[in-house]
C-alpha cells in the first residue's frame, strides 16, 4: 500500500538532498513533486493543494535546523502535515448504552459484512458480549455470510430471514440483545452496487429508530475518488461518526485515505487490510503518515535532533570548519552532542561535516572511549593545535589515555583526513562564488 506515493516523495526529497539550505526555489520545486505525487496516488486534487500550500509556508517559514539537512527537515514537515490532513489524533470507536449499537453503512462489496466480523471479533477480545445482526433483506446470501463469521468469531448472529422490514429487524435485535445480555450490537446493513434513494432512506430510517452510539461508513479503498464521493452522498445523509477504509493489503493508492477525513470531516477509525478476522487495525494518523513516507526512522532522528540538539553549539563548530579552525575541543564536543541523541551510527551522519568525514570510524560507543580518552589526554594547547602532537608526546598519549601508539596514531590520521575534507568541502563552496548558506 502506498508504495508509489511512497517512491515518489522520496524523489521529490532527493531534490534537496544535499542542499545547504531550505531556499524558495527548491522548496517550490519540491512541493510541486510532492503534489503531484499525491495527486498521482488519488488524492483529491483540491486537498493536495491546500496541502501542499500548507507544506510551503511551513517550510518557508521554518529556520532551518542547522544540524540536519534540508530534506530531513522537510520530510518531517510532510509528516506533519499528512498527519493533520488525516485527523492528527487517533479516535476510537464510541461503546454507550445499554446496548451499545453500532450500526455499519456502505456500499455492496465495500467489505461491509467482512468488517462486522472482524469487529465482533475485536470487541469480544475486549471481553465483551457482542451481537451481530444481519438486516441486508434483500439478499439472503448476506444472511448466510455473516451466519458463518460469526461462527468463525464465535459471536452470535441474529436474523429474521422472512421479514423484509429493516427497522422492525434492527429494533427486534435490539431487545434480543438486552434480554440475553448482549452488550454491543454490531448492525450490518443492505449494500447497494451504487449510491440509490432506496437504500438511503431506509438506512437513515434505521438509523433514526435505534439511535447507534456509533454509525460507521465501509469503504472500498481501491475506488479511488469515488471512494471520496460515495463518503460525501452518506456523510450528507446520515451523518455518521467515522470511516472505515478496506482493502488497504490491495494496490490501492491509497489516497482516498488522505482525502476523505479532509472532505467529509470525518475520522478514519478502522482500517482492514486482509479477508482473514485478524486484520482489522485501529487507524492512527501518525503511524500512516509514517507509512505513507517509508521514513519513520528520519522522522524520529529529527524529531529527536531538534529536541537535543544544540543549535548555537552547531553553528560555532560550523563556522569553525568554514575557517579552517576546526580543533580536537571541538571535535570532543560534537562527540558529547553525539552521544547525548543516543544511536551514534544513525545520528553521525546529522551533523554537517561530520558524516562524510567519519564514515570510516566503526561507531559504536565502546569506539568513542578511547578517542575520548586520548582527547582528554592533550593538554588545552594541545587541542587547540594538533599539529603540535608529534611522536615523543604521542607516546604520552598512548600512556596517559591508557591505549597504546597505535590508536593514538590511527585518530591523528582519522583528524587529520577529518578536517582534509573540511578544508575541501570549503575551498569547493568558495569557488562555487560564496560559501553555501548554511542557516
Ligand atoms: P459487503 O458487500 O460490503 O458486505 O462486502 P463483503 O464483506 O462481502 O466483502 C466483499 C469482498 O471483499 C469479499 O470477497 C471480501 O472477502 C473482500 N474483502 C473485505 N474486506 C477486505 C480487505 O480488507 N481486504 C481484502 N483483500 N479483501 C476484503
Amino acid at each position: 500500500m502506498f508504495d508509489n506515493l511512497s517512491t515518489k516523495l522520496d524523489r521529490a526529497f532527493k531534490t534537496l538532498k544535499g542542499q545547504g539550505s531550505i531556499t524558495e526555489i527548491n522548496v517550490a520545486a519540491t512541493v510541486k513533486e510532492i503534489r503531484r505525487a499525491l495527486v498521482d496516488a488519488d488524492v483529491n486534487y483540491k486537498v493536495a493543494k491546500e496541502v501542499t500550500d500548507k507544506i510551503k509556508d511551513e517550510a518557508m517559514g521554518r529556520d532551518v535546523l542547522i544540524s540536519v539537512s534540508p530534506g530531513q527537515l522537510m520530510t518531517k514537515i510532510v509528516y506533519d502535515e499528512l498527519t493533520e490532513l488525516m485527523g492528527g489524533e487517533k479516535q476510537d470507536i464510541v461503546i454507550k448504552g445499554e446496548p451499545a449499537v453500532v450500526l455499519l453503512s456502505g456500499l455492496q462489496g465495500s467489505g461491509k459484512t467482512t468488517f462486522a466480523g472482524k469487529l465482533a471479533s475485536y470487541l469480544k477480545k475486549q471481553n465483551r458480549s457482542v451481537l451481530l445482526v444481519a438486516c441486508d433483506v434483500y439478499r439472503p446470501a448476506a444472511i448466510d455470510q455473516l451466519k458463518v463469521l460469526g461462527e468463525q468469531v464465535g459471536v452470535e448472529v441474529y436474523s429474521e430471514p422472512e421479514n423484509k422490514n429493516p427497522v422492525q429487524i434492527s429494533q427486534n435485535a435490539i431487545e434480543y440483545a438486552r434480554k440475553n445480555s448482549k452488550r454491543v450490537v454490531i448492525i450490518d446493513t443492505a449494500g447497494r452496487l451504487a449510491v440509490d434513494e432506496q437504500m438511503m432512506t431506509e438506512i437513515e430510517a434505521v438509523k433514526r429508530a435505534i439511535n447507534p452510539s456509533e454509525t460507521l461508513f465501509v469503504v472500498d479503498s481501491m475506488t479511488g475518488q469515488d471512494a471520496v464521493n460515495t463518503a460525501k452522498t452518506f456523510n450528507d445523509r446520515l451523518n455518521f461518526d467515522g470511516v472505515v477504509l478496506t482493502k488497504l493489503d490491495g494496490d490501492s493508492r491509497g489516497g482516498a485515505a488522505l482525502s476523505i477525513r479532509a472532505v467529509v470531516e470525518k475520522p478514519i477509525k478502522f482500517i482492514s487490510t486482509g479477508e482473514k478476522m485478524e486484520a482489522l487495525d485501529m487507524f492512527y494518523p501518525d503511524r500512516m503518515a509514517q507509512r505513507i513516507l517509508g521514513m519513520g526512522d528520519v522522522i524520529s532522528l529529527v524529531e529527536r535532533a531538534q529536541q537535543q540538539f544544540d543549535e548555537e553549539e552547531a553553528k560555532r563548530i560550523n563556522q569553525k570548519i568554514r575557517k579552517n579552525q576546526f580543533n580536537f575541543d571541538d571535535f570532543l564536543s560534537q562527540l558529547e552532542q553525539i552521544k547525548k541523541m543516543g544511536n551514534l551510527k544513525d545520528l553521525v551522519g546529522m551533523i554537517p561535516g561530520m558524516g562524510k568525514a567519519m564514515k570510516d570510524i566503526e561507531i559504536d560507543d565502546d569506539a568513542f572511549k578511547p578517542i575520548e580518552a586520548i582527547i582528554k589526554s592533550m593538554t588545552p594547547k594541545e587541542r587547540a593545535q594538533p599539529e603540535l602532537l608529534n611522536g615523543s608526546r604521542r607516546r604520552r598519549l598512548a600512556k596517559g589515555s591508557g591505549t597504546d601508539i597505535q590508536q593514538v596514531n590511527n585518530l591523528m590520521k582519522q583528524f587529520e583526513d577529518m578536517r582534509k575534507v573540511m578544508r575541501t568541502m570549503n575551498k569547493m563552496s568558495q569557488t562555487k562564488g560564496g560559501m553555501q548558506q548554511m542557516a
